[in-house]
């Protein structure tokens, strides 16, 4: 790996200015040469979950714990089910008086087909600066970024003032059922006495201008209602008049909810998030027009564009089996997601745009999330990015997903999303996730494990 590297990474040049800017950075140097192999080591791992109980992470849990018994931390492998390997270890902090911090990562990845990447996504390789493969920014990055730091700190002897609680986790990408959910559910104690957690799809750079990058932490998500609807009719020959179809019944409702535009709820997040940003650009957030002042943030419009108001996709259709019968049952699934404090008013508005002939069933359902964006956790990301990055100036954000969040929040902790990164201006980091070509610049990386070397030091 390391021949692919820019030669200016040997470790060779550790008396950069950069590297020796504090002694925690610069014992943060190993890391940083640690953190890319670590990255590559995973990515080849695979560790697909293809839903519905179909997935395996224990060769990938396998090589987590090894990587922390390497330097003396003693993991323990859980399983909830054969192959679905989740790994939890604790490393002593400095200030037993101090709750611990949880830091959670899935080491599960969602399916990629071969054939349709440039580079193969299974095999970790280095091309043009970056690291390319499934999970690269979802989220064996911060998984290698985690295992790095904490390596170093381990093996240096430096101890956060915090304890730390390591949760690598199976089944996130089928909502933890698996992993994070049953580790919450049945093995609670591991996470009794953690206040705060960070974990993945937040402390990105969002560019600008050379002077100012802003970076998104995550402090709020939408709540997830996956839905099936069905509609019952009346069965008969194609030929025959109808009045009671179930197909033209569902396709009626269905339309209904898929053309819908909830109306626009700013959440203190969000709030928060606009008028940053509006500040960063120099537009007028123009409140009767929100669309446009997002469209002018480019790719990631399409994620905050949807943390403005509820919204709910028709996502699959299911009837019928013959072109000449009418089916005595129509289905339909919709993808809906709502605000935090949205959740009442989101099934007022669904089951108003459904109608009473319409059944409703949950087929996943989970809670939103929000949290503020103070207290000394968030001003230690704020100093660790500004201390890496002058031009950084860190904002609260809300994803329009969901992740393990959801799960480690229901034990009273506080959950950030805060995998810090560096990313190019150019880069679509947004339809990296689950998207084709995923891949994560080294120097990100590099970047991220000084981050959160620094963040750690301080929280
Ligand atoms: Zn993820």
């Amino acid at each position: 790996m390391a021949s692919n590297l820019p030669a200016s990474h040997d470790k060779q040049t550790s008396t950069s200015p950069q590297s020796v800017a504090d002694s925690v950075s610069a014992a943060g140097s190993t890391a940083q040469d640690e953190v890319i192999e670590l990255c590559h080591d995973l990515l080849r791992i695979d560790s697909v979950n293809r839903g519905n109980g179909d997935g395996n992470e224990r060769s990938a849990a396998e090589y987590v714990a090894a990587k922390l018994a390497e330097v003396g931390l003693e993991p323990t492998l859980l399983e909830s089910a054969p192959g679905r390997t989740s790994v939890i270890a604790r490393v002593e902090g400095s200030d037993p008086g101090r709750a611990p911090l949880l830091i959670h990562g899935h080491l599960d990845v969602v399916p990629a087909d071969p054939s349709d990447w440039r580079v193969h996504p299974f095999g970790g390789e280095v091309v043009d600066g970056s690291l390319w493969g499934r999970g690269a920014v979802d989220m064996k990055d911060m998984d290698a970024m985690t295992l790095a730091v904490v390596r170093d700190l381990v093996r240096s002897g430096r101890r956060p003032p915090r304890d730390l609680v390591l949760a690598f986790v199976a089944d996130e990408e089928a909502g933890g059922t698996l992993g994070a959910r049953w580790l919450v559910d049945n093995h609670p104690h591991l996470f009794a006495d953690c206040t705060e957690a960070i974990s993945e799809v937040g402390g990105f750079s969002y560019t600008v201008s050379d002077d100012l990058r802003l970076y998104l932490i995550e402090t709020a998500q939408k709540g997830i209602a996956w839905m099936k609807l069905t509609v019952a009719g009346r069965v008969g020959h194609g030929s025959m008049t109808n009045d009671d179809n179930a197909v033209t019944a569902l396709c009626e409702a269905v339309a209904r909810v898929g053309r819908h535009r909830f109306p626009v709820v700013l959440t203190p997040t969000v709030r928060v998030f606009l008028n940053s940003v509006g500040e960063a650009l120099g537009i007028d957030i123009d409140a009767d027009d929100l669309e446009t002042t997002i469209a002018k943030l480019g790719p990631i419009a399409r994620m905050i564009g949807a943390t403005i108001r509820n919204t709910a996709n028709p996502t699959q259709l299911d009837a019928g089996e013959k072109v000449n019968v009418i089916p005595g049952e129509a289905t339909a699934y919709v993808d809906g997601r709502f605000l935090p404090g949205q959740e009442e008013e989101f099934l007022r508005q669904i089951d108003e745009l459904i109608g009473p002939a319409v059944r409703r069933d949950w087929v996943v359902f989970d809670q939103a999330l929000e949290t503020g964006f103070d207290g000394p956790l968030v001003d230690a990301m704020a100093s660790a990015l500004k201390a890496e990055d002058p031009s950084a100036r860190a904002i609260p954000y809300m994803l329009s997903g969901g992740t393990d969040a959801k799960s480690f929040s229901r034990l009273g902790i506080r959950c950030f999303g805060f995998s810090p990164l560096l990313l190019p201006p150019d880069l679509d980091f947004s339809g990296m996730f689950h998207g084709v070509d995923e891949r994560v610049p080294v120097e990100s990386l590099r970047f991220g494990v000084r981050v959160l070397d620094r963040f750690l030091a301080a929280s």
